[in-house]
């Protein structure tokens, strides 16, 4: 790719592009955005996108599960759960050695952030003691950090922040209307009350949901608007595509049409304008079109590495062929989050990021 094609030219201020950040979008004007027709859907996404974002980027994370399975609540979707017999092994927290290892090779593996996940309802004090020092043994290694442990307390979420955790995942999952059909044993409102929580310890929002459970459209605009009421908007947005795992009560759900994925994607997008939208589970049942048309709606995040939790995710080598037929480059690190000793240098090393990154991603020979 030439240095040309890396000036910002996609840089548009215009105010038709840049929209006001807005928290009180009404259902029926969500509703109205999924039923444009789909290029006029998808060129005001990528407008909204231009303004906001180099379109040729992609925020790349590689997530570790730390504690696996057994997890006490009934998620009709997820293979983790206590109450579902999917043949999944159990496993104990992870050693910090092990995690510090695996953000290791994740970071020489061209990753910014790495997200450990922990099966859990919620932290047991004594293991948030285990997981304060892995955010800080990871954020060491110059990493941005992101868990998802479950619900926290304002006392768990300081505890979190104070360690220095970039990000906590905690998904809506769905709207609240269909919530009851996914989720028992914890609601809607203690979902949101954990993404207050974060907000109000200081730390960076990252929170979706999944799409494909059997849920009507209108349940996808519903959570699209319960997300674009929190203010700010989370920083990061991930919007699944149900993984259908044998022995859960979604195994046999019928499958969600590729293209009112894309639109869910480019109504993401255009509602929460700075956020970053993450392409996230179920990208391996996708072809290359299907991931290509998300990045076009406006998806500039993604998991890479070999695995998502516990369901698979396109192997390392696809995603460097796909971003290279795409001219798509990773996202350098955010300024903002790396230590104090590192901000001096900040510009020398999104310099050898870029060189890094050309390695990983592209083929120098045909440059
Ligand atoms: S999604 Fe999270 S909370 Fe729900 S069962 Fe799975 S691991 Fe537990």
């Amino acid at each position: 790719m030439s240095a040309a094609s890396r000036a910002p030219a996609w840089t548009d201020s215009s105010s038709a592009s840049r929209p006001a950040i807005r928290h009180d979008w009404s259902l029926e004007e969500i509703e109205a955005l999924f039923a444009l027709p789909f290029n006029d859907l998808l060129f005001r996404a990528q407008q909204v996108h231009r303004a906001h974002f180099d379109p040729n980027a992609v925020q790349v994370s590689t997530l570790l599960s730390i504690k696996t399975g057994a997890c006490p609540e009934d998620c009709k979707y997820c293979p983790q759960s206590g109450h579902y017999n999917t043949g999944l092994g159990k496993e104990k927290l992870l050693e910090i050695e092990k995690v510090v290892e695996q953000a290791k090779a994740a970071k020489e593996a061209g990753a910014s952030r790495f997200c450990m996940g922990a099966a859990w309802r919620s932290p047991r004090e004594r293991d948030l003691d285990v997981v304060l020092e892995m955010v800080g043994r990871v954020k060491a290694l110059g990493l941005e950090t992101c868990m998802t442990l479950g619900m926290v307390d304002t006392h768990q979420a300081s505890r979190l922040a104070k360690a220095g955790l970039d990000y906590y995942n905690h998904n809506l999952d769905t709207s609240p209307e269909y919530y009851g059909e996914i989720i028992t044993t914890r609601t809607y409102a203690d979902r949101l009350d954990t993404l207050a929580n974060v907000r109000e310890a200081g730390m960076k929002v990252c929170s979706g949901g999944i799409l494909g459970m059997g849920e009507a459209p209108r349940d996808r605009a519903a959570l699209l608007q319960q997300l674009v009421r929190l203010d700010p908007h989370p920083e990061s947005v991930p919007i699944n595509m149900l993984v259908k795992v044998p022995g859960t009560p979604m195994e046999n759900v019928e499958d969600m049409d590729p293209l009112e994925f894309i639109r869910a994607i480019a109504v993401a997008r255009i509602l929460m304008p700075k956020s970053h939208v993450r392409l996230s589970a179920g990208r391996e049942q996708m072809d290359e079109s299907t991931q290509a048309l998300a990045f076009l709606a406006g998806a500039n995040s993604i998991f890479y590495g070999d695995t998502l939790l516990t369901t698979g995710n396109p192997q390392v080598e696809r995603d460097r062929a796909l971003f290279d037929k795409l001219g798509l480059h990773p996202e350098p690190i955010a300024p903002e989050t790396r230590r104090d000793d590192e901000q001096t240098e900040t510009a020398l090393a999104h310099a050898i990021q870029r060189q890094r990154d050309d390695a990983l991603f592209y083929d120098a020979a045909r440059g």
